[in-house]
C-alpha cells in the first residue's frame, strides 16, 4: 500500500509503503520507465544487489517492474535528508560534523572495499535515522554508482560535488570522486555553505570555474570558531 511521498530527486520519487501481509513499512523508489532511463535503473539495481549489508547503506529489499515503472523497495529511513537537518539546525558543531563524516567515510570505505564507487555523495543522498544531528547516517541513491574497475558515468551527477578532474574529457570516477564529495559535505556541515558556491546562486559555468581553481571560499564568519584541524 503506497503512502506519503518521502522525497524526490532527478530520477525517482520515493514513497512510504506498507507490506500488506506483514504490516512492515518500507521506502519505495518509483522511476518511470523510459528508454533513456532503463539502463540507469538496471544499473542502480545491480549495484545495490552487489552491495553487502552495512549499517551506513539503506538496504535494497526487493524490486519490481511494471509496464510503466520500476520499483525499488528499500529500508525506510525516517529522519529526513542531511540537507534538511542543515536547514533546520544551521551549521553543525565540529563534534556533530565528525560524527556524521565518520559514518559517511565508513560507508564509502565499505563500498570501495567491494570495488564500487558511489559517485553521488551529497547531503540529499545522506539520510538520518532521526531528525537533526545525532541520528545514524544511511547512504542512498546508487543511480550513479559504478565499478572501480570499469568506471562509467551513466547519468549526470551533481556538478557541485564533482572534483576538478571530473570535468575533463574521458574522465572517470573512482575513490577520489567520493573522497572529494565527502570533503565538500564536511565543509558544508561546518560552515552552512558550499565551498565553491557560497551564495548558492552560481550558474554551472561559474561553479565549474571555482571548482577547477580548487580554492574553497573561507571568507565567512562561520569559520571564526573552527579549529585549524577541522579546516585542514
Ligand atoms: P534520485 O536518484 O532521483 O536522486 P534518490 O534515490 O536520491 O532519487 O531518492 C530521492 C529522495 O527520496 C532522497 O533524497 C530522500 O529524500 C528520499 N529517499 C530515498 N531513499 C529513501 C529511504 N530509503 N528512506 C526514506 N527516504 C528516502
Ligand atoms: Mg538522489
Amino acid at each position: 500500500i503506497m503512502g506519503e511521498e518521502l522525497g524526490a530527486g532527478a530520477f525517482g520519487t520515493v514513497f512510504k509503503a506498507t507490506h500488506k501481509k506483514t504490516g512492515k513499512v518500507y521506502a519505495v523508489k518509483v522511476m518511470r520507465r523510459r528508454r533513456s532511463t532503463e539502463e540507469i535503473v538496471r544499473r542502480e539495481v545491480a549495484m545495490l544487489q552487489r552491495v553487502g549489508l552495512h549499517i551506513g547503506v539503506a538496504e535494497l529489499v526487493d524490486h519490481f517492474e511494471s509496464d510503466d515503472n520500476f520499483y525499488l523497495v528499500m529500508e525506510l529511513v525516517t529522519g529526513g535528508e542531511l540537507f534538511d537537518a542543515l536547514i533546520d539546525n544551521g551549521a553543525f558543531s565540529e563534534q556533530q560534523a565528525a560524527d556524521v563524516i565518520r559514518q559517511v567515510a565508513d560507508a564509502a570505505a565499505f563500498l570501495h572495499a567491494q570495488g564500487l564507487c558511489h559517485a553521488d555523495i551529497k547531503p540529499e543522498n545522506l539520510l538520518l535515522t532521526e531528525r537533526g544531528p545525532g541520528g545514524l547516517i544511511k547512504l542512498v541513491d546508487f543511480g550513479l554508482a559504478t565499478e572501480l574497475r570499469s568506471p562509467k558515468r551513466s547519468k549526470p551527477g551533481t556538478w557541485a560535488y564533482w572534483p576538478p578532474e571530473a570535468f575533463g574529457d574521458g574522465s572517470s570516477c573512482g575513490k577520489p570522486t567520493d573522497m572529494w564529495a565527502i570533503g565538500v559535505v564536511l565543509f558544508i556541515l561546518l560552515s552552512g555553505y558550499h565551498p565553491f558556491d557560497p551564495s548558492g546562486k552560481a550558474d554551472d559555468a561559474a561553479l565549474q570555474s571555482c571548482i577547477l581553481k580548487g580554492e574553497p571560499d573561507w571568507d565567512d564568519p562561520a569559520w571564526a570558531h573552527d579549529s585549524p584541524e577541522a579546516k585542514a
